[in-house]
Formats: C-alpha cells, structure tokens, sequence
C-alpha cells in the first residue's frame, strides 16, 4: 500500500503536493519523495522518513515549478530503501524526461523485466514504479510511440495493480489497471490546479471541490492544452467486465474520511458494525470497545444497532506508526505495547465487545486482549469486521505468506484461546459483500482465495 499524489498548474506544485503526501501519510511511513518541473528541469527529491521530515519549509523552496508528483511508500515488491522508493526519474534519449509514482504490484514483474532487461534496458532498483516507467521510456525512445500509446501498451502487457501518475517537464498523465484494485481520484482545487491523489481526503485538503475517479483503464493527460479523458482503451484485455477494488481499502487501509469506489469509508464501516451486533442476538454486555482508529466506525455501527454504549476504553498513541505496516516483527511487537493503554479503572468488572477490523499474525490482539484483561474486564468479547484472512495478497499490500497468517496455523477456537477472548467471530464474507453497494466489483482473494488476476508465474 502507497499513496500517490500528482499537483498540475500552481506555482507551489510542491508546497501542495507536501500538504497531499501529508493526509496520505497512513498509506506508507517508510519513505517518501517527490519530482518537481519548471517547465524546464524535473528535480527529484525521495529519503527515507515521514513527509514532515523529509520535506520541511527549506527543502520544498529548493523545488520551483507548478507540476509535481509525490508517494508515501509502504515498501511491498523491493525492501525498504531509498533505491526503491518512488518517483522513479528517467531522461529518454528521444526528449521528454519522465518522472513516475504508482500505487500497486506487479504480478508479472520479471516477466517484464526479463524483456526490458534483455533489449539492455538497466534498472537501478527492484521497485514496480521503475519498471513502469523504464516501460514507457523504452517503447518511447526504442519504438517511437508516443507516451499515450506507450501507456496503452503498458495496459496490455502488465497485470496487477497500478493507480499512476507520470509527469514530462510540462505534462501531467493519470492512468490506472483495468480493475481499479487501489483508489484514485482526481479533481480541480479552488485554486485552479488539477488535483490527483490515492484518497479523497488528500483531495480535501487541498479544496478540491468536485471528485471524480479515474475510469477503469482509463488515461487523462493534461497538458497546457487541457483535460482529454481517454476511457478504456483495451476492453479485450480485461477476463470479465467487474472491477476488482480492494475490498480491505474499506476495511482498514483508506482513511473513514475518503470516498471512494462509490462508498463513504466511514459508511461501509458503520454496516460492517451493525453486521457484527445482528450475529450477537442475546449477548449481553456493558460496552462496545473499538481497536481505534480503523474500527472505530464499526464500533459505532455495533453499538448503535445494539443501542449499548460505546466507549472509547482504549486510547492509541498517535505518534507510533501503524502496526500492520511495519515491516520487521521485532519492531511490530515493541510498537502494539507503545501503541495503546487503556483508560484508568475503566475496564474493571466489565463485560466488553471489543472489535477489530481483522486478524492477520494474532499479535497485536493478543496483547491488546492481555492489556483489558488486566484492566480487569470480567468478559472480552472479540468481533472482528472481515472474514478470516488465509490468502496473501499480490494486489499492493504486503500481506505475510500463508504459512505466517494465523488463521492457516491454527483453528478458529485456537486463536481464541490464544487471544485470550471469552469468545471470537469474525465476519462472514455474505455479510461483507452486503455492506458494499457493488459486491460484484471487489476483491476478496485474501479471505477466499479467488484471485481476479492470474496470478501465475510469481
Ligand atoms: S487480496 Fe485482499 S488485500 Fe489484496 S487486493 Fe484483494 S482484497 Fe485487497
């Protein structure tokens, strides 16, 4: 999981694409970075580190233009290190430079690569972003294709996830695969500038009024000639006519404030919630706890339909970074006790429903169940808002192998002992299917293992 972020016409492209990569920041905390144009020069900038302290006040002055692109990385296909972070930048020899950030995975990456890599194309990182564009470059440079063909080529041959922006000295490009997996919208902002970004609160923050998606294989170039909307271009390539958006972007990943693949976040939250208290007829308890922040909407879903009190019992140091996306298990464990504690004399002789969005590893609630049951909570019950996840995901999110995800280790009532909850469910996939108005163009491969993709030869 990443965020992009692509400003077009505003004199402090930079400034504003800061504020973007800032509101995407829960999207990828290990690195960051961003390409700026004049007109003339494209300068890149990427370090490892937050966007607060890569980018300060000193280094966005240092990168003058009113075109730019920005990505938070959350390292998925490459490890965590300033070779891979995006943009990636490439001068072709034919003339335009090209600077590149995408969201997603690749699944046929060394296919790709082996073909790029056998025409001497060179590549500096084992990051998705670089193989795109160096793509693009190649067919550019080698075969004479402008970026717009390039692209659609691009769309033929690549499978997987890709919500893109690509920026020339003096032009903007927006596409994405032809499932629409990860979101991507894009709009106008009060001041005049064209807005692209991964999720509709960046678009926020940078009062972008009117929203729209990004069409499904779509291309959208804007250039000092205007807008041109390109709509799927390469219907043959798609197996069936559903998009594929990630069902978990709902779940966890997006921020409650963004809308996208026509839902609000919260909203679909809020269902899953009151789902949960529909399975929980005659349960009886004092309190609905929600794991903040990604369920706390469910909390409010549950308790609403149950009408029993919700209580914001656990309390999240907002200073720790997410604990699914840090990448080393050591570092995990240390951050879930950093991460959260509970309210003072709260929990004592109380029954709770205590909600999570999902169990992927049993880690972190684990000891989030230890730490209410010390508080002295008489009954933890645990209800977790997504079906059991069995299945990796190659779709942008680096989910462990089967063998690491808890629910192929051991039975259902096994975790629950292992948590340490009087009780466990989860929820089941009808019911989730339920809670988004097009069930049909959603991705649930990482609960049933039914990939929309091929994903063969990785
Ligand atoms: S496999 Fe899971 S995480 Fe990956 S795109 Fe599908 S629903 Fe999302």
């Amino acid at each position: 999981m990443c965020g992009i972020i692509g400003i077009y016409g505003n004199p402090n492209a930079a400034g504003m694409a800061a504020l973007g990569m800032f509101a995407e920041q829960h999207r990828g905390q290990e690195s960051c970075g961003m390409a700026v144009s004049d007109g003339k020069v494209i300068r890149l900038r990427k370090k490892m580190g937050l966007v607060k302290e890569v980018f300060t006040d000193d280094k966005l002055r240092e990168m003058p233009g009113s075109l730019s692109i920005g990505h938070v990385r959350y390292p998925t296909k490459g490890s965590a290190t300033e070779f891979n972070s995006q943009p990636h930048l490439v001068e072709t020899l034919s003339g335009p430079c090209l600077a590149l950030a995408s969201n997603g995975d690749i699944v046929n990456y060394q296919e790709i690569r082996n073909y790029l890599e056998e025409k001497q194309v060179y590549f500096n990182s084992d990051n998705d972003g670089e193989l795109l564009v160096k793509f693009i470059a190649y067919k550019v440079d080698k075969e004479g294709y402008d970026i717009q063909k390039a692209i659609k080529e691009l769309m033929k041959r690549f499978r997987g996830a890709f919500s893109t922006v690509l920026i020339t000295r003096d032009e903007m490009y927006m596409f994405r695969d032809p499932y629409s997996i990860r979101p991507m919208v894009w709009g106008k902002a009060s001041n005049g500038a064209i807005v692209v970004a991964s999720e509709s609160c960046a678009l926020d923050t940078l009062f972008v009024t009117e929203r729209k998606e990004v069409p499904s294989a779509g291309i959208i170039c804007v250039s000092k000639d205007g807008i041109k909307v390109f709509e799927n271009g390469i219907k043959n390539y798609r197996v069936n006519e559903n998009q594929c958006h990630c069902i978990f972007e709902h779940i966890y990943f997006s921020r409650p404030d963004s809308h996208h693949f026509g839902e609000n976040v919260f909203e679909v939250r809020e269902k899953i919630g009151a789902c949960l208290a529909e399975m929980d007829e005659g349960l009886d308890v004092d309190y609905v706890v929600p794991v903040p922040d990604s369920s706390n909407f469910m909390g409010i879903g549950y308790a609403r339909r149950k009408n029993i009190p919700l209580s914001l019992g656990l309390i999240r140091n907002h200073y720790v970074g997410r604990t699914f996306i840090k990448p080393e298990q050591t570092i995990r464990d240390e951050s879930v006790r950093q991460k959260f504690n509970v309210l003072p004399n709260f929990f004592q002789g109380k029954k709770i429903v205590l909600i999570d969005d999902s169990i992927v590893r049993g880690t972190t609630i684990r000891k989030i169940v230890e730490l209410i049951k010390l508080a002295g909570a008489s009954e933890v019950h645990l209800r977790i808002g997504s079906p059991q996840v069995k299945f990796s995901c190659y779709y942008g999110i680096d989910t462990p192998t089967r063998e690491e995800l808890v629910a192929n280790q051991i039975s259902l009532e096994e975790i629950r002992i292992k948590s340490g909850a009087d009780t466990l469910k989860h929820l089941p996939i009808e019911a989730l299917r339920n809670c988004v108005t097009a069930p049909s163009d959603y991705c649930y491969a990482c609960f049933n293992g039914d990939y929309p993709i091929s994903i063969e030869k990785i």
